[in-house]
């Protein structure tokens, strides 16, 4: 017989959300700009399959992906949009499964113009679609962007290869008032500027949430869209007034209540130590799930809209709670971890600046022990 995914912690994943937050982000944009959905990390931790279709409906027109596994995950699930893969893939063999499954790569050098050029001359006479990469500030991926014009041309006299889009990175557009983001722009556009034809024909992008929530001069033809698309602001000043709905709750169920003396020692270390008879509830849900045990005697769950303390130190498949002030709470109840729950609301941004953290890192930490219920 089949288990419940509510038996014991759960992911709850609201796609419709997701539809809803692509929606308003796709209006905001500068008029012709698209938005690339970003699904990488198994779509920030609410699965990839889900989030694609949804943000399809929404209005994306393509998905981005870090990985060639993940790539294959969507075209295996039947989505046909346009994937780019945004991490390099110099190996001849990433490349051919990229040119049979139709994912963009993206490439840094024209080396690896050559491989990929390689590649589909052993197909024939397809053209393989692929995207060139600078980099503008970054110094991650990409090419220098000062020689980016002349790659460029270099990458379009290769008959096998067609070059469909050139883009950057910003590295701080999270953060107020940077001068990078704008000289990471300049940058950019001096390259596109410098083509013959410039820049037609080429899909160029640049911004992330926070750079496409910044300044609609950020927008160019696309914006590479995650964190906003999960309904998460990239920074507390950015995306306020959009009403972005968070598309994914943590909760579980409490399996146990224990009463305990004053004066007991609380989960390994004993680094909490009650100071009063109490009512301790425990819910197996731990670090191995995705709970940063950084987060131990720091954050709160959410019962019936009240919340209740999490005490003792975060264990890898159990956290405690302090259920004293809150007699209502029985075996078998839930609780919210993240999420919303009567009025209040637990975000990732809660738990990120508790621990030293990224809402980022805490979304793509939840791991496939957790069921995902999609509502
Ligand atoms: N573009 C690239 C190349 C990325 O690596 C990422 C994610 O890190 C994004 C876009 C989306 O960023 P965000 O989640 O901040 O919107």
């Amino acid at each position: 017989s089949e288990l419940s995914p509510r038996q014991r912690a759960w992911v709850e994943v609201y796609p419709t959300a997701i539809e809803a937050n692509c929606r308003l982000l796709c209006r905001q944009l500068v008029t012709g700009c698209q938005l690339m959905a970003v699904v990488k990390a198994d779509g920030y931790g609410h699965g990839a399959v889900t989030v694609a279709r949804a943000s399809l409906r929404g209005g994306a027109s393509s998905l981005g992906v870090a990985t060639l596994q993940e790539g294959l995950e969507l075209r295996d699930a039947g989505i046909e949009a346009p994937v780019l893969i945004l991490s390099a893939l110099p190996s001849p063999e990433d490349l051919r499964h990229c040119l049979e499954q139709r994912l963009m790569p993206t490439l840094s050098s024209l080396d690896e113009a050559n491989t990929a050029a390689a590649v589909a001359a052993e197909r024939g006479n397809e053209r393989f679609p692929v995207q060139l990469k600078l980099d503008t500030g970054m110094a991650r991926l990409g090419g220098e962007w000062q020689e980016g014009a002349q790659l460029v041309q270099s990458i379009r006299t290769l008959p096998q290869l067609e070059l469909v889009g050139l883009y950057s990175h910003l590295a701080c557009a999270d953060e107020l008032g940077d001068q990078l983001t704008h000289l990471q722009l300049q940058r950019f556009r001096s390259v596109i500027e410098a083509l013959p034809d410039g820049g037609s024909g080429l899909c160029c992008h640049l911004a992330n949430s926070a750079g496409t929530l910044q300044d609609p001069r950020l927008h160019l033809d696309m914006v590479r869209v995650g964190l906003a698309l999960y309904g998460q602001s990239p920074a507390d000043h950015l995306g306020l007034d959009l009403a972005l709905q968070p598309a994914l709750a943590v909760k579980a169920r409490v399996s146990l209540i224990r009463e305990v003396p004053s004066g007991s020692g609380v989960s390994y270390g004993h680094r909490f130590v009650t100071s009063r008879p109490s009512r301790l509830a425990v819910i197996a849900i731990g670090y191995a799930d995705g709970v940063v045990r950084a987060l131990s005697g720091r954050i709160d769950v959410l019962h019936r809209g009240r919340r209740v303390p999490q005490v003792g130190n975060i264990t890898m498949d159990q956290i405690i709670l302090d259920a004293t002030d809150v007699e209502e709470l029985t075996v078998g109840d839930n609780v919210t971890l993240l999420g919303q729950d009567g009025d209040d609301c637990i975000r990732p941004q809660d738990w990120s600046a508790r621990c030293g953290s990224i809402p980022w890192e805490i979304l793509c930490g939840f791991k496939h022990r957790l069921p995902r219920v999609e509502i």
